[in-house]
């Protein structure tokens, strides 16, 4: 172990972590982070975000090239593919990615310690593993993320039933997966599975799939999932499921029992807060593990702060990168602020759909009056030319002062897309400025301007 006294202490290398750790050090801060796991980055590096966009781009290509490419005229032959080097492209990506943490640690100097962390008191973390030892810090960010939410009578089994961290890695494809919530996870996972011809069926306890997510756009990517061959039981709520030699057996509420050879249970993530010593510094959680924080991110214990997954709000590691920094930024300067509206949500099936501000539903519910543009991917050229049509662009603003106040798109590249709605949402924009931008033709965000212009009855291609 180096120097156990530091200025600021992040327990946790994730997005939320490691992005503070780096901020805090070019703010002169002498900085440490501990985190339990050899590799940095996190959930999301390791066995998150990132190796699940590395598969669900490989499922694509073979996807493609078996149903669309004929389409442009393009002959293939016989297509096939081959997992093992799809799942070793992806852990090199991780690998590179996780090392690229490092490096950046150097590059800032942060201290990183390696092994599991627990307060000891205020101000003091113990370390057990490689680095074990006791760490002293005037300021302390807890950012340890979260983990996959067990169901009741659904036990992991780290084989046949698992979680998101399995089905990065099944060694084949399963005949028949079952996918338990059709959420996030669930249609991501769901879909590199289905590509690679798994039958998939999904089981949704809700009666429509992306809670949270638009409506409209969440009916729609039902549709479009259902044709590419996911099924979908909604309503239907999971309490069960027994792993045999061959295979799962998966028990829900009022209907038969349903087999598979593979069950991923994809129903939510929880707070990673006990095995922390929270007691030691008499802090507490939430029914559901999470901390309680102000607007600086600071716990009701002075010293401590928490950011990301472990205070709930939407799981997402962007939004936790913006909470470190805003946190640390805090403590070094007295400054720092997230803006929860401009924070966009991804579901990186195929379309894509991605949403960033207020849903209808929010303003129905808030009584906020709003008028809405709408312009659908079938009428852009550039959506034409890439064969990929389904979708649509929805802009909702403010009825009276024209501010856009929410922007969700189902389409080509959607979660590319709404950066620009995240911007113009960020600058407080009306629809109108949108609308006004020069947006390059032919391209797929001339979408978001006619549906910027069709928000005031001005939409030219529809
Ligand atoms: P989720 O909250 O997105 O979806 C869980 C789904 O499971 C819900 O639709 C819920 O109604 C359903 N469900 C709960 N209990 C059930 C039961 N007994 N039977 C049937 N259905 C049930 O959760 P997730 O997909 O597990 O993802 C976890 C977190 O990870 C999310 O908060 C998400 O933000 C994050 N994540 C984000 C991304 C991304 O940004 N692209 C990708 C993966 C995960």
């Amino acid at each position: 172990m180096s120097a156990t006294k530091h200025d600021l202490l992040i327990l946790g290398a994730g997005p939320g972590g490691y992005v503070a750790a780096i901020r805090a050090a070019q703010l002169g801060l002498n900085v440490a982070c501990v985190d339990a796991e050899p590799a940095l980055g996190g959930t999301c590096l390791r066995i998150g975000c990132i190796p699940s966009k590395a598969l669900l781009e490989s499922s694509e290509r073979y996807h493609e090239a078996r149903t669309a490419l004929s389409a442009h005229g393009v002959s293939v032959g016989d297509v096939s593919f081959d997992l093992a080097a799809m799942l070793a492209r992806k852990d090199k990506i991780v690998g590179e990615l996780t090392r690229g943490v490092e490096m950046l640690f150097k590059k800032n100097k942060v201290t990183r310690y390696q092994g599991h962390a627990r307060f000891a008191g205020p101000g003091r973390v113990v370390v057990d593993g490689k680095d074990a030892g006791e760490i002293t810090a005037k300021n302390i960010v807890i950012a340890t993320g979260s983990k996959p939410a067990p169901l009741p009578g659904v036990a992991f089994d780290g084989d046949r039933i698992g979680s998101s961290t399995e089905a990065l890695s099944y060694a084949e494809v399963p005949g028949h997966l079952v996918v338990i919530g059709a959420g996030y996870i669930g249609l991501e996972l769901g879909s590199v599975w289905l590509r690679l011809g798994a039958k998939v069926t999904v089981l949704e306890y809700l009666d429509r799939i992306l809670p949270g997510m638009d409506s409209d756009l969440a009916t729609e990517a039902k549709r479009i999932f259902e044709r590419q061959g996911m099924t979908f039981h909604l309503g239907r709520r999971v309490v069960g499921a027994k792993a045999g030699k061959r295979g799962v057996t998966v028990q829900s509420e009022g209907a038969e029992p349903l087999e598979c050879d593979r069950l991923l249970v994809a129903v939510g993530r929880l707070p990673n807060t006990d095995g922390l010593g929270l007691d030691a510094v008499g802090l507490a959680t939430d029914d559901r593990g999470r901390i309680a924080v102000d607007a600086h991110y600071a716990t009701s214990v002075p010293g401590i702060y928490a950011i990301g997954d472990v205070i709930g709000g939407a799981m997402l590691a962007h939004k936790a990168e913006e909470e470190g920094i805003a946190c640390v930024e805090g403590i070094a300067t007295g400054y720092g602020h997230v803006n929860y509206d401009a924070i966009p949500g991804i579901v990186y099936t195929h379309p894509e759909i991605a949403s960033v501000g207020k849903s209808e539903d929010d303003l129905k519910n808030a009584g906020i009056a709003y008028k809405k543009g709408v312009f659908f991917f079938r009428a852009n050229g550039r959506a034409k030319a890439l064969g990929e049509t389904d979708g649509r662009v929805k802009i909702l603003a403010d009825e009276k002062t024209d501010r856009v106040l929410g922007v969700h798109v189902l389409g080509p590249r959607a979660g590319d897309l709404i950066a620009e709605a995240a911007v113009a949402i960020e600058f407080g924009a009306s629809a109108e400025d949108m609308a006004r931008a020069s947006h390059a033709h032919p391209t797929l965000a001339e979408a978001m301007k006619e549906a910027a212009l069709a928000v005031g009855g001005r939409v030219i291609h529809a």
